[in-house]
């Protein structure tokens, strides 16, 4: 009887589970929004390289991609910071960008003063560059710092002479036509596979000697490197131009249930 009992228990939740996902499966949920496909890039052989659509601003050979780069030397792959800081030529809105970056080996200075640059978006938002290994400074000021404004999540630093990887994503801030702040800036980094900034606003500019600051500019800026008088190495710097992804609403969402089909009404 006792085994009977559990035979027709088993029996029934069985039922139950398998019309509950029958229920499931049959219905589907569709948005009705008719998306335009995802260009068809081709990824690089390893997640340095840059994809194909990518703008390549140094791949080791030449500083065409740069402005104000004259005492900026190639060694080897790698340029070299000189006098004066540098902008690139292609100027970009929203964006991923890849850089790699090595502090100066053997180390010299203490604090801010030890291998100091810094990745400037629309060159005017700085992404801290420096020697952050064993080297105390303001918190938001070290390697992967949004400078006086917020510390990296974690110091993910390597050696001075090994290369460090920053890959960036970008969020332009937009204004309104009376110069006013439609929306801020964000920007999500992570340095050598850490996540060191994850969607982070912004709260304006990163001056040294005043409070950040929004002041309206161009939708699109280049790329600054700083020179702060430290012979910081970068290579390998490429960006990806961002557009968001393109769709319309064909149609209010619904459920499709085989031949039926319900909008859903919000
Ligand atoms: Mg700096």
């Amino acid at each position: 009887m006792k085994r009977m009992h559990c035979w027709f228990g088993c029996t029934l939740a069985w039922l139950f589970v398998t019309a509950g996902a029958y229920q499931t499966m049959a219905q589907e949920y569709l948005n009705g929004i008719e998306w335009k496909e995802p260009a068809i890039i081709t990824p690089g052989a390893t997640n340095s390289e840059p994809p194909s659509d990518a703008v390549i601003l140094f791949n080791g050979k030449d500083k065409s991609h740069w402005k104000n780069a004259d005492t900026w030397k190639i060694e080897g792959d790698a340029l070299v910071a000189g006098r004066g800081s540098i902008t690139s030529v292609d100027e970009f809105e929203d964006c991923q960008v890849h850089i790699e970056w090595s502090a100066a080996t053997p180390a010299k200075g203490s604090g801010q003063g030890r291998s100091n640059s810094g990745v400037f978006l629309m060159n005017k938002y700085e992404l801290q560059v420096l020697d952050s290994y064993d080297n105390k400074t303001y918190h938001d000021g070290q390697a992967g710092a949004i400078y006086k404004q917020t510390p990296p999540l974690v110091n993910a630093m390597r050696k001075p002479g090994e290369w460090n990887t920053y890959d960036i994503f970008w969020t332009a801030p937009r204004f309104n036509d009376d110069g006013s702040l439609k929306s801020p800036a964000y920007i999500t980094a992570v340095h050598n596979g850490a996540l060191i900034l994850n969607h982070f606003e912004l709260k304006g500019d990163t001056p040294f000697n005043r409070p950040p600051e929004y002041k309206k500019h161009a939708a699109k800026g280049p790329i600054g490197l700083q020179d702060h008088g430290d012979p910081v190495r970068f290579r390998n710097i490429w960006v990806r131009p961002l557009s968001p992804v393109e769709g319309k609403q064909a149609r209010k969402p619904f459920l499709r249930n085989g031949d039926k089909e319900t909008p859903i009404e919000k």
